[in-house]
């Protein structure tokens, strides 16, 4: 039937359910205290296209997805820097099962608009808390576990088959786990059954060692085999939950039922954005409203998953989003015409056996759903007749879930709405009024209907895209700096290059700007513009300074790029003499372009500015009181636009301002050149507005990446500091 990847042999299987023409599935599913991003949706895809392709083949499912609405959260608040969230909730008065409850259904709509199949159960974990402690019980009466310091621990060392799904030996574990530092525990790679409640914590149960709460892989050993039963047939998840989740859940049921309790475990990669694991803790991560803001069909975001293997990962970007979205409606056109044709009616005949076995081939090959979703675009340029490869559509789209009949009975619903204009511009045409015909044609799209003139008559195909911001009009946003033209080696085109960007930042923007225009009279200077993917008011306001300003140009992003990343589309695209980039938050009050001038005039110097720091370590960076300095704040950094060849671009990795920097001004000191402030320049510096908004942890946390990141990069380079002759 269905050949799968089964991670615990590393190979591929034939899928042979427990019960013949039963297949039994448990699916990690989502912590619930915050919107899911599109990464996690991505893994749900997965478990939702092995489902359909199962019931496909004939075998009735029974679907199991859990709801985590335990957050650990506390604990992870600070990790995951998402107190913004639960503060915000908690000031609108509401209790942790309250926000629980909110993120649940929000849940559940987005798979919804993802067209994802309902699973049978959504266990939630609070609701199996005695069922947890049960397992627990029965793990510490046969020695598995042992309470200590108040909390009860698993064992590793007493179960032999632990490592077997993640490979981890125990002895590499203990570098990883070593973090924890828990003192309780007998090793270090003994992990949490159950954890006594700290004073204060709000979401505690009862048990045989005291208030506590459980821990996170007991809820899915409880729950599955709760549902499933002691054996079941599969289990998925991302490839994060390979280790510690699953191997911990193994440990625990097995030990717990005395044997094998998971057949095959299926794991998706991961989504990526910018080449980076898509996590809200990297900044780069998009929920499904924002897709939809921007003008997108969330089963746009369905196709796009449908063209990667899903053990392959698969980054994404508004580009491939937007190709996606012109796919999918290709498909829906090629539906329509042939709905149109037949009355929606297939028909099926010996001759699509043979697409039927093609498009069953691709699914049962591990899901290879990039080359079944070939198949049936094949399968639409083939000779058979509408009847046939309508018939076909359906057939395919159960497994597929495109949903393509939901769409095309919306489509002929919302038709009626057109029908009277479509009406009269046929008249027209057949008056040979064509230019009374053609205006009506754009009145109908402008009300967001596409118009196709088939044999059967004109077919207005819905398409709300079409009036919404997706990709309307101007120059093409970009998704990276790759893909950006670069300058750099081309011939002065003016004196300065002033580089901003924006990103939500428009009042402090628009004072930065407004400085920047007011003292620039008499030099011949060019302002670029990076919109770094705002996704609030700041991208259309700023839309208004080009048509003012004749001498600022505007690059769009279509996502935050981040911030090294949206430097370097400022810089590539930079043609001025010299290249001063300014920070919003900066608010020029005198001539600067003079005195940066004169400063660069010495070509010994390679970046001057407004302020600078000096460091004996590496570790600890204090103001300069002299202008010679080991590294430029960023709020101005001003240097020879020559000097981009020699020096490089920033590093990409920072997505975050903090301590970029620093990193860029080691890249000039790394080429031997000096880095001198420009005294008594005239500019005031504000608190940047991302910054004011960001909580404590976050900062921190922020801060703390990028700035290991320098240190990685640099410590053995103390060669490069000033104090260092
Ligand atoms: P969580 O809500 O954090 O428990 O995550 C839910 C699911 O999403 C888990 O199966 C994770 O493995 C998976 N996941 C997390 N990040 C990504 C990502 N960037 N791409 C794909 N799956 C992910
Ligand atoms: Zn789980």
């Amino acid at each position: 039937m269905l050949t799968l990847f089964n991670t615990l042999t590393g190979d591929k299987e034939p899928f042979q359910p427990i019960t013949p023409g039963l297949a039994k599935i448990y699916s990690c599913g989502p912590t619930v205290y915050r919107f899911p991003h599109i990464g996690n949706m991505r893994i749900y895809l997965m478990s939702d296209w092995l489902r359909r392709a199962l019931e496909y083949f004939g075998c009735r499912v029974v679907h199991v997805k859990n709801i985590t609405d335990i957050g650990h959260m506390r604990q992870e608040m600070l990790e995951r820097g998402e107190d913004k969230v639960i503060a915000a909730a908690r000031a609108a008065g509401k209790t942790p099962l309250e926000i629980a409850q909110y993120y649940t259904e929000a849940f559940f709509l987005d798979e919804r608009k993802l067209n994802i199949l309902p699973a049978q159960h959504f266990p939630r974990a609070t609701e199996h808390v005695p069922e947890m402690i049960a397992i627990v019980e029965n793990l510490m009466g046969q020695g598995y576990a042992y309470q200590s310091g108040g909390n009860i621990y698993f064992d590793v060392k007493g179960f032999e088959g632990y490592g077997r799904l993640s490979g981890n030996r125990l002895e590499s574990l203990l570098e990883g786990v070593r973090v924890e530092a828990d003192t309780s525990k007998r090793n270090p790679e003994d992990f949490t059954l159950w954890k006594f409640a700290e004073p204060g914590r709000e979401m505690k149960w009862p048990s045989p060692w005291g208030e506590g709460f459980p821990g996170w892989h007991i809820e899915c050993s409880a729950m599955s085999m709760k549902y499933l039963g002691e054996e079941f047939d599969i289990h998925t998840g991302g490839v994060d939950n390979i280790f510690p989740h699953h191997e911990g859940e193994i440990a625990q049921s097995e030990a717990a039922v005395g044997h094998r309790v998971v057949n095959h475990w299926v794991h998706g990669q991961h989504l990526l954005a910018d080449g980076l694991k898509m996590a809200k803790s990297t900044g780069n991560a998009y929920i499904i409203a924002d897709i939809e803001k921007r003008g997108y069909d969330p089963l746009a975001f369905r196709y796009l998953c449908l063209g990667a293997h899903y053990r392959s990962r698969l980054n994404f970007t508004i580009g491939s989003l937007k190709a996606a979205q012109a796919r999918l409606l290709k498909l829906r056109k090629n539906a329509a015409l042939l709905a149109g044709e037949t009355g929606g009616v297939g028909s099926r005949s010996p001759r699509c056996a043979h697409w039927e076995l093609e498009f069953g081939q691709a699914v049962a090959d591990d899901l290879a759903l990039p080359r079944a979703l070939t198949v049936l675009w094949r399968m639409l340029k083939a000779d058979l007749s509408a009847g046939e490869k309508l018939w076909l559509l359906w057939e395919f789209d159960r497994v597929l879930g495109l949903d393509i009949k939901g769409w095309l009975y919306e489509n002929q619903k919302t038709r009626r709405d057109v029908q009277e204009p479509l009406k009269e511009r046929k008249a027209h045409r057949e008056s040979s009024s064509f230019i009374e015909a053609d205006q009506l044609r754009e009145m109908i799209m402008a009300t967001g209907y596409e118009i196709m003139d088939t044999s059967e008559g004109p077919l207005a195909i819905r398409n709300p895209y079409l009036t919404m911001g997706a990709g309307k009009g101007g120059a093409e946003p970009v998704s990276s700096s790759a893909e950006v033209e670069s300058l750099i080696s081309e011939p002065d085109g003016c004196e300065f290059s002033v580089n901003l960007l924006a990103h939500d930042n428009f009042p402090e923007l628009k004072r930065c700007l407004d400085s920047v225009l007011s003292w620039s009279e008499g030099y011949d200077l060019e302002i670029i513009l990076v919109q770094n993917g705002s996704l609030d008011e700041t991208a259309e306001l700023i839309e208004d300074f080009s048509v003012v300003h004749e001498n600022l140009r505007i690059i769009d992003a279509d996502h935050y790029l981040g911030e090294a990343a949206g430097r370097n589309v400022g810089l590539k695209q930079s043609c001025g003499k010299y290249v001063i980039l300014l920070d919003g938050c900066a608010e020029l009050k005198g001539d600067v372009f003079g005195p940066i001038r004169e400063t660069l005039a010495d070509e010994k110097v390679g970046v001057t500015g407004a302020r600078g720091v000096l460091t004996e370590d590496l570790h600890e960076f204090k103001d300069a009181p002299t202008p010679r300095v080991d590294a430029m704040l960023g709020y101005c950094f001003a240097f020879r636009r020559g000097l981009l060849s020699e020096v490089g671009l920033m590093d990409e990795k920072f997505r975050f301002y903090r301590n970029l920097d620093l990193d860029y001004s080691f890249q000039f000191r790394d080429k031997g050149y000096i880095l001198q402030t420009t005294p008594d320049l005239p500019i005031q510096i504000y608190d940047r507005m991302d910054w004011a908004a960001m909580p404590q942890d976050e900062r921190d946390r922020n801060s703390k990446k990028n700035f290991y990141r320098f240190l990685t990069r640099w410590h053995h380079r103390t060669d490069l500091l000033k104090s260092k002759p």
